[in-house]
Order: structure tokens, then sequence, then C-alpha cells
């Protein structure tokens, strides 16, 4: 039996055994594993260096403190989430009391991507233990050092058959989808998402796909053009725009562009300097492929600022391209880059309808400070979540759950709504035993007549 088949197997057996289900036992894992990782925040550090290229503050804003936010929040609130809540009961079944019950779902697989390789893996994996699940993590190939450590680290703390982390390329993806899980919780590209989700469709097996996309901006000619620039480079050249809700392309209008391209120039050389191939605060892409993908892109439309790269060091100068067709091909595909493209819009209606043409994104973001725009963008454009004024900082709230919509992914997690995502709600009736209604039971007779009262 190959080894994920047979961790897989005892897992299912361990649950089976109920050991997951005390709630005081599932805090006591997630305290064991924020110790560890305290513990271990300089190995942490090291490896997202390595892998990427992260300074420590960026390492810990991003990846690690968001982590131990999590685990804090769900401690604390995981014993009030679990306990039995009551519902009232329609008088058709009176006089009963209803309720539902939190259960856990049972094996979890959770596949996260390269980009925040810890957050990715360690976020998705505190919500399944708070759930009261057994979890195997399969994170990526690309991201070798940061794998190689958080495995170290779930091994030292769990037995196999409750917590398993494998390592791997596609054999090992694929061995893993051919498993029989309760849950498939996904985070990476729509493309393997979809590849994903047909799988699970195979065992009727519930997925969580958190996908990427292109995430717009929109800058009005209302928008404080300095904080915006300000917040939008700091957004976009964050993990050398290799977040999934980082601002893909900006629509602007026509008498916004240049004014907020100045800007842009100027915040960007503030944060990484007039030379920022040399910054120690700029990450580097995580692969050769990546890093040509993007240079490729640059390539074939107008540089208004950046575009510099260092093919040794995989770093890529934060790039403004403008103007910016339609057609161009940094606009076909998510761009996962420091590159930052300006498109600009006659009426907000036109940059509305770009948006609506294309898949929801994962994120959206607007700068203005004309509330009848903000409403009108909300309205007409769907997606996962977004910021007003800012970027990216929408995912850092545990009491706002995080995913997307469409192309952009299905299901939603962070704080509470982890606890949702990964139990299932049981609802319950319970009758009294001291009265029995007699109306539904035969004969019927006139009975309809009650029936019409009760049921309108
Ligand atoms: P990816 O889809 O290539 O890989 C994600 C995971 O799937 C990895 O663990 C990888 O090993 C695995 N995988 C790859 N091919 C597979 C296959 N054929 N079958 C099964 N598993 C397979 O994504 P990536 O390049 O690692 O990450 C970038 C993408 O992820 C971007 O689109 C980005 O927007 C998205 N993303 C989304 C979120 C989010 O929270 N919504 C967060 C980060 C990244």
């Amino acid at each position: 039996m190959a080894i994920y088949e047979e961790t897989l197997k005892k897992q299912r057996e361990y649950f089976r055994t109920g050991a997951t289900l005390p709630i005081e036992f599932r805090k006591r894992m997630l305290i064991k594993l924020k110790d560890e990782l305290r513990k271990r925040e300089d190995d942490i550090i090291r490896a997202l260096g390595e892998d990427l290229g992260k300074s420590d503050f960026e390492a810990y804003a991003t990846e690690i403190g968001i982590v131990y936010g999590e685990i804090s929040y769900l401690v604390k609130h995981i014993s009030s989430f679990m306990r039995k809540k009551k519902v009232p009961s329609p008088i058709t079944i009176f006089k009963a009391t209803s309720y539902t019950i939190r259960e856990p779902l049972g094996n979890v697989l959770i596949m996260s991507p390269w980009n925040y390789p810890f957050q990715l893996t360690m976020v998705p994996l505190a919500g399944a233990i708070a759930g009261g699940n057994t979890a195997i993590v399969k994170p990526s190939r690309y991201s070798k050092a940061t794998s190689k450590l958080m495995k170290e680290i779930i091994e030292s703390l769990f037995p196999p058959e409750y917590i398993a982390a494998f390592e791997g390329g596609h054999e090992t993806n694929t061995a893993l989808l051919e498993g029989k899980y309760d849950l498939i919780f996904f985070t990476g590209s729509p493309n393997v998402g979809k590849i994903v989700a047909a799988k699970a469709a195979e065992t009727l097996t519930p997925t969580v796909l958190e996908l990427g996309g292109k995430s717009p901006v929109f800058v009005d000619e209302s928008a404080d053009i300095k904080l915006t620039a300000r917040r939008l480079a700091w957004g976009k050249f964050l993990n050398a725009g290799q977040t999934c809700v980082a601002p893909d392309y900006v629509l602007c209008s026509r008498s916004t562009a240049k004014p907020l391209i100045e800007a842009l120039k100027e915040e960007a050389g503030k944060m990484f300097s007039s030379t920022p191939l040399g910054s120690d605060d700029l990450p580097k892409i995580i692969n050769e492929r990546h890093f040509e993908r993007i240079k490729g892109l640059i390539a074939s439309s107008a540089i208004a600022f950046g575009g510099d790269s260092d093919k040794d060091t995989r770093k890529i100068a934060p790039t403004i391209l403008y103007p910016v067709r339609e057609t161009d091909p940094v606009m076909q595909e998510e761009i996962f880059g420091p590159v930052l493209p300006i498109l600009e819009y006659d009426t907000l209606s036109d940059a509305i309808d770009f948006v609506r043409n294309r898949e929801k994104p994962l994120a959206l973001y607007v700068f203005s400070r004309n509330r009848e725009n903000i409403e009108r963008i909300h309205s007409l454009c769907s997606f996962g979540g977004g910021c007003i004024n800012d970027t990216v900082v929408h995912l850092s709230n545990p009491r706002l759950p995080f995913g997307g919509v469409g192309n952009s992914g299905m299901g939603s997690y962070h704080g509470k709504r982890s606890l949702e995502t990964f139990t299932h709600q049981k609802s319950i009736v319970k009758e009294a035993l001291w009265i029995d209604l007699p109306v539904r039971y035969a004969p019927f007779g006139r009975k309809i007549k009650l029936l019409r009262m009760l049921m309108r």
C-alpha cells in the first residue's frame, strides 16, 4: 500500500476513535503548534528568505504574524462556536426544540501554493485542527525550504495518523488526490483548481478552492493620488507582486493616469530606493520560469518606469506599464510579479464593463472619495473581497471571511469562517413526548383546512 493511502487509512481509523473531538484537545493542539512556531520563528524567517528573498519584516507581517493571529482567534472562540445553537421551531412541529450541532468533517487534505508558503499552509491547518479533523498537508514543491521546514515541524509535533505532511511534485499530488477525503482545501491557480475539483467530483468530495486571477483597481478623479500611489505600490510590490490579492492592473480616469504614474514612481523609489534591484526589501521571483515569463510580459508593453531585472538574483524592479492596451499579453494572464499596467477609461461605466466582461476577480480595490462611484462599482462588479482606499489588508481581519467567487474560487475561510468551513452543521429536532398533534396522520378528512391555517 502506498504511503499516502496507508496514512489516510490510519487517519481515518484515528478519527473514528474520537480522539480529535474534545474541544480541549483541539485547543491544546493549536497552542502546541503556536508554541513550536514561536520557537522556530528564526528558522521560518530564514526559509522564507531562502525561497522568496522575503525580508524578516515582510515574513513576519504577511506570514508568521497572520498565523499567530489566526491561532489565537481560534483558541479564543472555538468553545462558544462549537456549542449547540438553539433555533426557533415553527408551529407545525409544536412542541419541538430545534438546534444545530457542529461536527468535524473528518479527514482533510490541504494543498498549498508557494507564494505565501507558510501562511497558506498553516492557516488552513489551524482551521482543520480547530474543526476537530485530521489533516494531510501538501505544500508546494517550489518553496522548497519552507515546505521542508513545515514538514519537519509537523512531524515533530503530531503523529502521522493525526497530521501528516508530504513534499513532492506532480506524482505526489496525483497520488494524494486518489484518496477519499471529507474535504479538499486547495489554494492555487484556477487551472489546477479545475483538476482538483474534477478529481474530487468523482467521489463527491467537497472542495474549497482558493484561487487567483486578475484583481482590478479603480482610481477615479476624486482619489487622493499620493496616498493611492503609496498604498497601491505597497500592495503591488509586496512579495514582488506574487500575491493572490495583489492589485493586478489599474483602471483610471484619463486625467488621473499621468499624476498617478508620477506618484507611483516616487513612492516605489522611497520604498526600494533608486536602485531597487539592490534593495533587501524587494523579494525575488520564485523560479527562473516565472522570472522569464514576467520579463516577457514587460517586454511586450510600453514601460513608464522600471523594467530592469537581474537574472542572478531573480529580482525584477518595480515596473509600471503605460499606455497598455486590452490586447497586450500582460492583460491576458494573472501577472504575479512586480509589474503594474495602467489602463485609462473615459467613463466609469466603461471601466465597470471592462471588469464585468472578464472572470470574477479575487479582489477589487477602489480609490475614490466619491461615495456614489464606490457604491456603483460595488453593486455592479462581483469579486471575492477588497478594500476602499487601500489594498490587500482585508485579508488580515480574521472577522472577515476570505475567498473568491466564480473563477477566483469557491468557499472561504479565516477566523469564524474557518470553523464553519472545517465542520458540518447538523440540524436536529427534538420532539416532545407529552404531546403528539394528530393533524399529520391519516385519515386526513377535512384536516387540510387546519393545515392551510398553519402553513401559509
Ligand atoms: P498551482 O495551482 O500551480 O499549485 C498549487 C498547489 O497545487 C501546489 O501544492 C502544487 O504542487 C499543486 N499542483 C500543481 N499541479 C497539480 C496537479 N496537476 N494536480 C494536483 N495538484 C497540483 O499554483 P501556484 O503556482 O503554486 O500558486 C499561484 C496561484 O495560486 C495563483 O493563481 C494565485 O493567485 C493563486 N493563489 C491563490 C490564493 C488564495 O488565497 N486565493 C493564495 C495564493 C495563491
